[in-house]
């Protein structure tokens, strides 16, 4: 069977602990309006690609997922659970080529007193898996996309400085990051790539970027506030395939102008080479972005 978008409710019981998962109708109203996640933005979610029903890279995503839940205090996903529910809702995309799977974890519904601010006790987090078929993304993967720089306005040692931002946590509140990709559209881009207030290269708003400089790949360290990105982490390991080298490096802003390639690399998109930075040219490497995106498309898990 096959259909156009599936849902499935993880239920859970008041201390956190997952024990099931019901499908569900995604045409139907699903959520409290006194949940954490549209009132707050208060919790956590991963987006992966399904190749043909196929979860890629399951595992790194239920890890960050766990330590993204980590760093929001919610209780440790119940990870048996949660990829029942994955496969379950990946199964109805066996003949669809790329579908893209996300999954939710809230902090869960806010009542009484703890609606008006401090922070609630005892209610029982939300969670659900939602997966619909992917966009074309083609022409983004053959021809490329324009970017902005824009400042995240955080140094770059905020992860160590600040941890209660939440640098490097897949938290629900992207607000932010969709600001900035439409401050890219206003400027004629496609794309943004942040950078530290001290001048470091970090991650799109939606991914990672990845830098080739002679025959080595580098992206900048999750040391400096940045997600771990598992597109990246599986193309670095699959790096040899095509002769090169990696590392994970500090980057400066002129280092994306220099690189001899670029990319904006992320789980549904998978590898975006960038053709043009703040309205200037760079070169892309079509063979090797053909190489990249293949190798994505062609994980088994
Ligand atoms: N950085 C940010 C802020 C992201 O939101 C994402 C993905 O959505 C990524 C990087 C790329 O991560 P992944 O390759 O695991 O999709």
């Amino acid at each position: 069977m096959s259909a156009p978008e599936h849902l499935a409710l993880i239920t859970h019981r008041p201390d956190g602990v997952a024990v099931g998962f019901l499908e569900a109708d995604v045409s139907r109203p699903q959520l409290s309006v006194l949940d954490s996640a549209p009132v707050r933005g208060d919790g956590i979610f991963e987006t992966f690609s399904l190749a043909n029903g196929r979860p890629q890279s399951l595992e790194l995503h239920l890890d960050r997922f766990a330590a993204s839940a980590r760093a929001l205090d919610l209780p440790e996903p119940t990870l048996a659970v949660w990829r029942d529910a994955i496969f379950a809702i990946a199964a109805h995309f066996a003949d669809v080529e790329e579908a893209w799977l996300k999954i939710v974890l809230t902090r869960g519904v806010e009542a009484g007193p703890a609606a008006t601010g401090s922070a609630p006790e005892g209610t029982a987090p939300t969670g659900w898996v939602y997966a619909a078929p992917a966009p074309d993304f083609t022409r983004a993967r053959t021809e490329g996309i324009s970017v902005a720089v824009l400042d995240r306005g955080l140094r770059s040692d905020v992860a160590a400085t600040s941890p209660w931002l939440l640098a490097g946590a897949k938290t629900l509140s992207y607000a932010v990051n969709r600001a900035a990709q439409r401050e890219a559209v206003r400027r004629g881009a496609d794309d943004v790539v942040f950078v530290s207030s001290d001048g470091l290269l970090l991650e799109g708003p939606t991914s990672t970027l990845i830098v080739r400089q002679g025959s080595q790949l580098v992206t900048p360290p999750a040391s400096l506030g940045i997600l771990a990105g598992t597109t990246q982490a599986d193309l670095f390991e699959a790096a040899h395939l095509w002769g090169l080298s990696t590392a994970i490096e500090v980057l400066r802003a002129s280092d994306l102008m220099s690189a001899d390639a670029a990319w904006l690399v992320s789980s549904v998109r998978h590898a975006a080479p960038i053709r043009e930075v703040d309205g200037v040219t760079i070169t892309v490497d079509a063979e090797l972005s053909q190489g990249m995106n293949d190798f994505l498309r062609s994980r088994r898990a």
